[in-house]
């Protein structure tokens, strides 16, 4: 019996970033439920015996806010307790850290989240016998291969599953190739594998996510097979498309949506800008041609879609007429949902060495008038919904009110998009009812179960 392993461990995790970030934390988890002891979240820091930061190291705000949680952490801390830090930044800023922060007792980076129970087994050891810290980043890469563990941190109706690591785009604003590598595919017997479990746990909507979800490949295996295969292999009863890549859309996929009930309609596409000029500086794979047709072809063959895309301003050079361009495109695509970022001038990406920078006033001055822009544009289409009989996953009580329930339709992807109240009617959590739609706002529908 290993006398330096526990019992079972509180842990209280601050995961940050994105949902492929969640999920990391999730396998993390799940790695030490495995083969170390028990895992129990706890609310609170002053209940755990470990801290754990899974940080986001992407762009400059993200690492502030990593940085904050830390530091907040160390203040807290206890005697006795653990400090974790994981993930993008520790892969981004590795040794700094360790000297910026000793009180930290254990770093760990992003490249193989379901491998972290060796090192922190390591580290229980170490300091069983008296030892201090350590950092650790596992070389090579080791993507999530064979089903591991996940300590789910989303509600068993839904999950995220990541079904690539890495990004081999390379546009120039974007430290991700450089912090989690090269895009490399799980298998697609093994991601099958994955939604079975979890609709064995219950779970009704998988929202697939990688950096690219589109890139994915495995053994002459693509997204359409992946998909195809889904369908076919697993009772899952809804599948969420998130960061398509534009352009890389194909008609097969599309086909495949129109005829499947089961996938939602919905597709997260972002394509940050539609300038050619800035396009081609971001080293964007396409120009607006391209996003035109892509559109196009996916408003004609499925009109009721759901879209979702994120937007960049402030990129370097970008004029006032770049900014028209990407104005009118907006108005006249209409998408369901938008996101909008301001350039950030990241040390070590191409962009940061482009000139003509633009100053931070205007970038935000083109955000608002974006998302004022936007703003309209939602409210219309949600005014399309009233009267309209939606199917609905109920995920619970509103935080609003103990008097409504809300839910999310397909098209309303999970954590960014808005949701539906329900004021009249009773379900179970989990379950997808028909609501019909009785009222609309800028971001939320309201409706009753019928
Ligand atoms: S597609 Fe571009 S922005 Fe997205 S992760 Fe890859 S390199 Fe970064």
């Amino acid at each position: 019996m290993d006398n330096y392993l526990p019992g079972g461990l509180r842990f209280f995790v601050y995961s940050l970033g994105c949902p492929k970030n969640s999920v990391d934390t999730e396998v993390i988890l799940g790695s030490i439920v495995d083969d170390i002891c028990n895992v129990t979240l706890v609310q609170g820091p002053a209940e755990a015996d470990v801290l754990l930061v899974n940080t986001c190291g992407f762009i400059e705000s993200a690492v502030s806010e990593s940085i904050e949680r830390i530091l907040e952490l160390i203040e807290k801390k206890r005697e006795g307790q653990i400090l974790v830090v994981t993930g993008c930044m520790v892969e981004r800023y590795g040794d700094e850290l360790v000297k910026e922060l000793p009180e930290v007792d254990l770093f760990y980076g992003a490249r193989a989240p379901q491998n972290f129970k060796e090192v922190f087994k390591g580290f229980l050891q170490r300091r069983y016998n008296g030892n201090a810290t350590l950092r650790d980043t596992t070389p090579g890469r080791h993507l999530t291969l064979g089903c591991s563990s996940r300590l789910l941190s989303t509600p068993w109706w839904r999950a995220f599953v990541k079904i690539a690591e890495g990004c081999s785009n390379h546009c120039t604003y974007c430290l991700i190739p450089a912090i989690r590598g090269q895009a490399v595919s799980r298998s697609k017997q093994d991601i099958i594998d994955e939604v079975n479990e979890l609709v064995g746990l219950g779970t009704r909507e998988v929202t697939l996510v990688a950096q690219d979800v589109t890139a994915y490949e495995d053994n002459g295996n693509l997204l359409y097979d992946l998909l195809r295969d889904l369908l076919a292999y697993t009772d899952i009863s809804w599948i969420r498309l998130m960061y398509t890549y534009p352009g890389s859309i194909d008609e097969r996929i599309l086909r495949l949506m129109a005829e499947s009930k089961r996938i939602c309609k919905y597709l997260d596409i972002p394509i940050q800008h539609a300038s050619d000029r800035i396009l081609k500086s971001m080293g964007r794979k396409y120009d607006s041609q391209v996003l035109e047709r892509q559109l196009e072809l996916i408003q004609d063959m499925l009109p009721s879609i759901g879209l979702r895309t994120t937007l960049m301003v402030g990129f370097p050079g970008e004029t006032d007429d770049d900014f028209l361009i990407l104005q009118r495109f907006i108005e006249k695509w209409r998408f369901h949902h938008l996101g909008c970022f301001i350039y950030s001038d990241e040390e070590g990406s191409a962009a940061s060495k482009l000139y003509n920078k633009v100053a931070p006033e205007m970038a935000s001055k083109r955000r608002a008038a974006l998302m004022e822009l936007q703003k309209r544009i939602s409210a219309d289409i949600n005014a399309s919904f009233v009267n309209k009989t939606l199917d609905v996953l109920i995920e619970g009580k509103s935080t609003e009110t103990d008097l409504l329930l809300t839910g999310r339709s397909q098209f309303q992807g999970p954590e960014v998009d808005g949701v539906i109240y329900i004021n009249k009617g009773m379900a179970e959590y989990g379950g997808i009812m028909p609501v019909k739609i009785t009222e609309s706002h800028c971001y939320d529908l309201i409706g009753e179960i019928v």
